[in-house]
């Protein structure tokens, strides 16, 4: 499980999110909604320890892990950009944190490889990014992110640069996965439809304060205020 209690972030002195309460359960597909600039991101950081937490605490399994390290916790992340090496090949690419992490170069391979048949990367290990397509490249960053194994996948935006019919095809890929591998995924996007497709629950972010938590029907059926009844698109 993740816990955030009380969690706040501030930059300088302008609060971007302010007393965050969260309990995320293991297994859980978690998606963080709301408007640009609401604090999805920051959020995500924050969980992944990328970002510090100005305020409140953080556990991960129970242990508190504020302010801890990147490395502390168990977590991997995907980025809308992909965030891929343009000079290694595919299999360098998903095999890069087993690299840092010093596992040794047969092992290694047979993690990667079992990493890119879970996303069907097979036939693609010895290109380089640049000759992917862009679902392709996004199953790269998504193989990196298992090779880990981690307890908690972290995927922001992950399928906003692709085309309109790709991302359907992306997100059932997504939700497959998260089925198959039984892990926490917290997913963050600005679309409700996506939000609304994907998630067991959905939280709803503005102006860095949680609006509602609740399932998809919850939230569409019994929206707790106009803010909510407004972005779901349902009349209040
Ligand atoms: P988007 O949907 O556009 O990606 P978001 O919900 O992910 O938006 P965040 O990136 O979390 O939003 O930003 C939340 C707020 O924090 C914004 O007002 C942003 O300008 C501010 N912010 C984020 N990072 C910093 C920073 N390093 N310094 C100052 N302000 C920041
Ligand atoms: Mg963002």
């Amino acid at each position: 499980s993740v816990t955030l209690e009380g969690v706040e972030k501030s930059f300088g002195a302008v609060t971007v999110l302010k007393a965050i309460d969260l309990e995320i359960a293991d297994g859980e597909f978690l998606v963080l909604l709301g408007p640009s600039g609401c604090g999805k991101s920051t959020t995500m950081r924050m969980i992944a320890g990328l970002e510090t937490i100005s305020r409140g605490t953080m556990l991960m399994g129970g242990r508190d892990v504020t302010n801890t390290h990147p490395r502390e916790r168990n977590v991997a992340m995907v980025f809308q950009n992909y965030a891929l090496y343009p000079h290694m090949t595919v299999a360098d690419n998903i095999g890069y944190p087993l690299r840092v992490a010093k596992v040794e170069k047969a092992e290694r391979r047979r993690q990667v490889e079992a990493a890119a048949a879970r996303v069907d990367l097979e036939p693609y290990l010895k290109r380089y990014p640049r000759d992917l397509s862009g679902g392709q490249r996004q199953r790269v960053a998504l193989a990196r992110a298992l090779v880990r194994d981690p307890e908690v996948f972290l995927l922001d935006e992950p399928l906003s640069n692709l085309d309109a019919k790709l991302r359907v095809a992306m997100r059932a890929e997504i939700k497959h996965l998260h089925r198959t591998l039984g892990v926490t995924m917290i997913y963050v996007t600005h679309d409700q439809i996506e939000a609304m497709t994907l998630a067991d629950r959905v939280v709803l972010l503005s102006g860095g304060e949680i609006q509602q938590v609740g399932t998809p029907d919850d939230i569409y059926d019994d929206p707790e205020n106009l803010f909510v009844a407004g972005f779901i698109g349902s009349p209040p």
